[in-house]
């Protein structure tokens, strides 16, 4: 596995739960609070906690935030820092930010200001369990936030038999990625596989491609 850098700007319930995790999973966490009972709780769990403030441009400018592979603006409900920390990691140079907005037009303003990625946890959880109600072949979705998604389906009529004769690319614009099954996966399946009842696929595409694979499905 492949190692990354995260910085996380904020540890409150989101931001420990990313940093944390994140560290969990093998990777560098660099997680910036300007609370200092925060920093402590949580910086034997992380690779460096540092107690600063987000919006101070020289305490940003001196982590080298364009060394990280991803920065998580996790600034609770405070929108003008959450707005502050987004616009100075896009101009020092992070390659990718993903800022936490506590509604839709925050969300706007911090996609307006750079945001490569916005999440809206509350709003999104809700959508994803929604889904899962009402979808229940879709084990789970995961939206890159560019328009494209892959959804993990389980697969059941009429999403069985080869991918030859499927022709979800085709029809759909849609790419089957993996297929597992009986805990094998196996990675771009060639267009002989015979998809089966009870396989479960990754497939990815645009978000409207896969509005219509999911509307094909429920038919
Ligand atoms: P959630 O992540 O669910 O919103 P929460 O409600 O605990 O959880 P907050 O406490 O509102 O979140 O804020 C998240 C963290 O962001 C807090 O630990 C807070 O100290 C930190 N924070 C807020 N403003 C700044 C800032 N300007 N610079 C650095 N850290 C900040």
């Amino acid at each position: 596995m492949k190692v990354r850098q995260y910085l996380v700007i904020g540890a409150g319930r989101f931001g420990s739960a990313v940093s944390t995790n994140l560290h969990q999973f093998g990777h560098e966490v660099v997680v910036l609070d300007r609370n200092e009972a925060t920093i402590e709780a949580i910086m034997h769990q992380v690779t460096h906690a540092l107690i600063a403030d987000a919006t101070d441009e020289a305490a940003l400018g001196s982590l080298g935030v364009r060394n990280f592979d991803a920065a998580i603006v996790a600034i609770g409900v405070n929108f003008q820092a959450t707005v502050l920390a987004t616009t100075l990691l896009k101009n020092l140079g992070a390659k990718y930010v993903v800022s936490k907005a506590a509604d839709r037009l925050t969300a706007e303003v911090l996609s307006r200001v750079g945001a490569d990625r916005v999440v809206r946890p509350e709003h999104d959880m809700g959508v994803q369990l929604a889904r899962q109600f009402a979808e229940p072949n879709v084990l789970e979705s995961f939206d890159f936030g560019t328009g494209h998604e892959v959804l993990e389906l389980m697969a059941r009529k009429p999403l069985i038999g080869s991918l030859r004769d499927l022709q979800l690319p085709t029809r759909f614009r849609v790419h089957v990625a993996a297929v597992e099954r009986d805990s094998q996966v196996e990675l771009n399946p060639v267009a002989d596989y015979e998809v089966a009842a009870g396989d479960k696929l990754a497939i990815i595409g645009s978000r409207e491609s896969l509005n219509k694979l999911r509307a094909w499905l429920g038919s």
